[in-house]
């Protein structure tokens, strides 16, 4: 079976659906790698303790966002439950937990919906168990198997995320400290440099400005503990949003 990429991504907000150009991307991204037998996803939309797993049968997506026009509400993915992933998870993390009502949130669906529209690969998502760097990346290496195993393993996020730092109306150049933390973070990642990027609190410029909360950029972190030293990584989307905040999007591949 074709090994699978590990892929961190941008996740936008539900209005990247109207936004055709970075459909586009997500739906051109997707098409370039190998059809997965089923997607893991994590999202900074869903923090609990221990590691939880959520639906394995398709339930309602979770519209976990505020004061948007009603067209985002009604938003459909009905993609199949994956629970034959999630025997595989219990069988392999040492803490487990289960949500089985639990629909994806906007994190998990709104690139699945660029990505795959048709909906038709069974999607797990599991829940980010700590923002500990070390511990996030440990639980990336110990899902990286499944990469053998066709499954799509998606840390979903953003890599800077302040929400007061937005611009709603029009296309400004993104703020300094929004690029610097951007190429730090890219830097660190394409040279493999995990050291800097697990200790990035400390290391990451900025970082107060860049991530004035954590849990959007931690995914990424899952991502790289799935990746190896034989991995390429690519970065199939860059560039800005809303002014400050980065599409940057990595995938890691072999
Ligand atoms: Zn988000």
């Amino acid at each position: 079976m074709t090994r699978l990429p590990a892929l961190f991504l941008a996740h936008g907000a539900p209005p990247l659906l109207d936004d055709a150009e970075w459909v586009q991307e997500l739906n051109d991204w997707a098409k370039a790698m190998p059809r997965p037998e089923s997607i893991l996803m994590l999202s900074a939309h869903w923090e609990q303790r221990p590691a939880t797993i959520g639906a394995t049968r398709t339930v309602p997506l979770i519209y976990d966002f505020y004061g948007f026009p009603r067209h985002y509400y009604e938003q459909r993915y009905p993609a199949p439950g994956a629970p034959a992933l999630a025997q595989r998870l219990r069988d392999t993390l040492a803490q487990v937990a289960a949500d089985p009502e639990r629909g994806l949130d906007h994190g998990a669906y709104v690139p699945l919906v660029a990505m795959y529209p048709e909906a038709d690969i069974p999607v797990l998502q599991l829940s980010l168990p700590s923002e500990n760097p070390r511990e996030l990346f440990e639980l990336g290496r110990t899902l990286a198997p499944l990469r053998d195993e066709g499954v799509l393993i998606i840390g979903s996020g953003f890599i800077t995320h302040n929400l007061r730092a937005l611009n709603w109306h029009g296309e400004s150049a993104p703020p300094s400290w929004a690029e610097e933390f951007d190429e730090w973070t890219a830097d660190a990642v394409r040279t493999r440099n995990f050291d800097a990027l697990l200790d990035y609190e400390h290391k990451g410029p900025a970082v107060n400005l860049a991530l004035p909360t954590r849990e959007h950029f931690v995914p990424l972190l899952v991502a790289a503990g799935a990746s190896d030293e034989q991995d390429e990584v690519a970065f199939p989307i860059s560039g800005f949003w809303m002014g400050s905040l980065t599409r940057r999007s990595v995938q890691f591949s072999s």
